[in-house]
C-alpha cells in the first residue's frame, strides 16, 4: 500500500486558500449595497416588522407631467412595505387625481393626503432672484406639523423630504432603515449643485468632516434636501424645528438641520456615503404648443381624459 504524504507546501498552499475564502466572506458580509443583498432586509418576514416606518414627505403642485411623476413614485412606494406616504398638494383642496394614484397603487392604508396652498405672495417675491419660489416650504410644515400630532412618540420612524421629480433608487429606503435614534442619515445626491456628485468627506473614523459642494459651500449643510432622513424622535424633542421663508434660496436644508444635529454627528450612509442611491432629476417643462392652439379653437386633445 502506498502511502498518501503531505508536503509542507501543500500545507501552506491550503491555509492561504482558507485565509482567502474567509476573506471573501467576511467582505461580501460587510458590504451594504452593491448586490441585491439589500432585498432581503426587506422582504424577510420577521425583518419587516421590526423595520422602522420611513414618513416620506412629498409636496405637489399641478401641470402637465403631475400624474407621471407621482405614478413613478407610487410604482417604488409598492416596493417598500415600511414607506408611509404624507403627499401634501400645493393647492385649494385635495384632489382626485392624486388620490386616484395612490389607490392604484394598492397603498390604502399607507398614505395621508393633505393639503395648503402656497401664498401668491410667496411666489412672487421675484426682485431678487435667491428669493423666488421657496419651494414647498408650506408643505413640508404641514407634514411636520401632521406627524407630530398623529405620529407614535414611542415608535422609532424616520422621516425623508421625498421631491416627487427626483430619481430614488430601492436600496435608498433600506440604507435609510438604518438611522439610529437621535439620529440624522446622510448619503450622496447624483446630479445636483453642478456636480455629478455631491457628498459629506468622511475622515478615517467614517465621521463627517465636510462636504464637497460647489455651489454655496458657505452653506452650513451645504447639501440638497434628498441627502438626508431624520430620526422622527428628534421632531418632538425639537417641536420648534420647521422650514422657513425668511431663508435664501438653497438654505431650507441648513434652516431645518440646524435645529437638529451638527455635521459631526451626521450619520454616513450607502457604504460610508461612496454609493449613489437618489439622483437630484428634474423632468423638462411639457411643451403644449399644439394643445394650446386646439384650445384656442374650443377644442383639447384629452377631452374627459385624466393625463
Ligand atoms: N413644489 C410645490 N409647489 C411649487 C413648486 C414645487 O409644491 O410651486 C414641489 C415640487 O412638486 C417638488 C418640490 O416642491 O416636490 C421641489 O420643487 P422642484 O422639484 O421644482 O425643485 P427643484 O428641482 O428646483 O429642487
Ligand atoms: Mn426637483
Amino acid at each position: 500500500m502506498s502511502e498518501v504524504r503531505i508536503r509542507p507546501r501543500q500545507v501552506l498552499v491550503l491555509i492561504i486558500v482558507f485565509i482567502f475564502v474567509l476573506l471573501m466572506v467576511h467582505r461580501n458580509g460587510k458590504r451594504t449595497c452593491q448586490g441585491p443583498e439589500y432585498l432581503q432586509a426587506m422582504y424577510t418576514k420577521s425583518l419587516t416588522d421590526t423595520l422602522p416606518k420611513i414618513y416620506a414627505i412629498t409636496p405637489t403642485y399641478s401641470r402637465p407631467a403631475q400624474k407621471a411623476e407621482l405614478t413613478r413614485l407610487s410604482h417604488l412606494f409598492m416596493l417598500v412595505p415600511n414607506l408611509h406616504w404624507i403627499i401634501v398638494e400645493d393647492a385649494n383642496s385635495t384632489t382626485a387625481l392624486v388620490r386616484n394614484v395612490l389607490l392604484r397603487a394598492g397603498l390604502t392604508d399607507r398614505f395621508t393626503q393633505l393639503n395648503i396652498k402656497t401664498p401668491p405672495e410667496f411666489k412672487l417675491q421675484g426682485k431678487d432672484p435667491n428669493w423666488i419660489k421657496p419651494r414647498g416650504v408650506e408643505q413640508r410644515n404641514l407634514a411636520l406639523n401632521w406627524l407630530r400630532s398623529h405620529a407614535d412618540v414611542d415608535r422609532h420612524a424616520i422621516v425623508f423630504f421625498m421631491d416627487d421629480d427626483n430619481s430614488y433608487a430601492l436600496e435608498l429606503f433600506v440604507e435609510m432603515s438604518k438611522i439610529k435614534p437621535g439620529r440624522v442619515g446622510i448619503w450622496p445626491v447624483g446630479l445636483v449643485g453642478g456636480l455629478m456628485v455631491e457628498r459629506p468627506l468622511l475622515n478615517e473614523e467614517n465621521k463627517v468632516i465636510g462636504f464637497n459642494a460647489a455651489w454655496r459651500p458657505e452653506r452650513p449643510f451645504p447639501i440638497d434636501m434628498a441627502a438626508f432622513a431624520i430620526s422622527m424622535d428628534l421632531f418632538f424633542k425639537y417641536p420648534q424645528a420647521a422650514f422657513s421663508y425668511e431663508v435664501q434660496r438653497g438654505y431650507q436644508e441648513s434652516e431645518i438641520l440646524r435645529y437638529l444635529t451638527t455635521s459631526d454627528q451626521l450619520q454616513p450612509l450607502a457604504n460610508n456615503c461612496r454609493d449613489v442611491l437618489v439622483w437630484h432629476t428634474r423632468t423638462e417643462k411639457t411643451k403644449l404648443n399644439a394643445e394650446e392652439m386646439l384650445q384656442r379653437q374650443g377644442k383639447r386633445s384629452d377631452e374627459g381624459i385624466e393625463v
